[in-house]
């Protein structure tokens, strides 16, 4: 294994522990809480299964560190044990955090309720727009935090211009690259300091474990794992060993997503039922030269509102739907669909979700592995009823 090896070879490859243990070609679930001391003096370097590092925990740290270009990488039991994590590693008493305003529900509500208790302030700013953050900085300032790909408009933030402006400040730069996947952006080649990711999501790609990771500079992840070591939030091996499993077909399934995701986009687009698209892949996305620029791929999530505002009616056709599931979610083999104003949105009123652009029209796909023309001939039927309803 060379480290210039394509990331598809990276994938079974990077980070696997040579010799084989006993010989065998996966690596095994180390079903063991603690390990014969060795000698070591550092508390963190004890071999326990809380302290990450059992072998099913620094395998996947060196795989993911190589399939993002990145110097380290750790894993924890959820996104938000990741994303909680590294914050608290980075954060104290006094601090100020900037983040990019349309945040995955989770963070969002970790940063607006459980970081002031801490003595920690926030400020939201519009990723899109980097002379506006200038006014948003103090002196206390220590983190800026973008998503790759925002829910569920699928916005693009300008991301060079977070790490020129987390270096200028001397911040750390962030970004959770969960939407995108390392297949279409690796966040440390551009600079960023750390990227998290919920490996729920495309990572495992399989909908059966919850996971998270941390990715960059390697004093960063020393520290996050570290504080990770305290909070306990490790992943537990036989999640590991899942993870590990359905990472090896990552790139295999991201690139189908990608293809998938844009035919039906497109499809969408031309429809006389469909208001909006909203796919980065789309040259009508207004992030559309941006993602063209610095990913290698769209992804696999699109929204799309029916031009027919009217829940009752998108409800029916989610319902006519035969083959996308209707949960909650993303990143998974099979196709999941859900209405972002009755799942992720529906703390806000009608009145502020129509203000960021979330009508209760608006529809939110996660393209699976299914063939392409099976998703849009289910599309095609379930959009036919639509019409007919409305016309009637
Ligand atoms: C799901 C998700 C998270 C949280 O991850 P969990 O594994 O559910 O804790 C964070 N960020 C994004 C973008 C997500 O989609």
């Amino acid at each position: 294994m060379s480290s210039s090896n394509k990331v598809e070879t990276k994938l079974i490859h990077a980070g696997e522990l040579r010799p084989r243990v006993a010989g065998a070609v996966n690596l095994p679930i180390f079903q063991s809480a603690t390990y014969e001391y060795g000698g070591e003096d550092d508390y963190h370097d004890i071999r326990y299964i809380r302290l990450n590092n059992t072998p099913n925990h620094t395998v996947l740290g060196a795989k993911l560190a190589a399939i993002e270009g990145a110097q380290a990488a750790m894993v924890a039991a959820s996104g938000m044990a990741a994303i909680s994590t590294t914050f608290l590693s980075i954060l104290s008493k006094g601090d100020h955090i900037l983040l990019q305003d349309c945040l995955y529900g989770g963070t969002h509500d970790f940063v607006t309720k459980d970081l002031p208790g801490l003595g920690i302030e926030y400020d939201f700013i519009n990723a899109s727009d980097p002379a506006s953050w200038e006014k948003k900085i103090r002196k206390e300032t220590k983190i800026i935090y973008v998503e790759t790909i925002a829910n569920p408009l699928m916005d693009v933030p300008e991301l060079p211009a977070v790490v020129e402006f987390a270096r200028t400040h001397k911040l750390v730069s962030i970004v959770d690259n969960t939407f995108a996947s390392p297949i279409n952006f690796r966040p440390a080649e551009m600079g960023f300091d750390l990227s998290v990711h919920s490996c729920t999501k495309y990572l495992n790609g399989h909908s059966d474990i919850v996971g998270g990771a941390c990715i960059g500079k390697a004093e960063l992840v020393k520290s996050v794992t570290r504080k990770l070591n305290h909070l306990g939030g490790t992943m537990d091996p036989h999640a590991a060993f899942l993870l590990h499993r359905g990472m090896k077909t990552l790139a295999l399934r991201v690139r189908h997503q990608n293809e998938s995701a844009l035919k039906i986009a497109q499809y969408l687009e031309k429809h006389s039922a469909i208001g909006k698209v909203n796919y980065p892949g789309l040259e009508s996305h207004p992030a559309h030269a941006r993602a063209k620029e610095w990913f290698d791929g769209f992804g696999g999530m699109l929204s799309f509102e029916l031009k027919e505002e009217d829940a009752g009616i998108t409800d029916q056709f989610l319902k006519t739907l035969q083959l996308p599931i209707c949960a909650p979610s993303l990143g998974g083999v099979e196709s999941l669909i859900t209405r972002p104003a009755t799942t992720s949105h529906l703390g806000l009123s009608k009145a502020d979700r129509k203000k960021i652009g979330i009508t209760d029209s608006l529809v939110r796909f996660s393209t699976g592995i299914e063939a392409t023309e099976d998703l849009i001939e289910d599309f095609e039927q379930a959009l036919k009823k639509v019409s007919t309803t409305v016309s009637r």
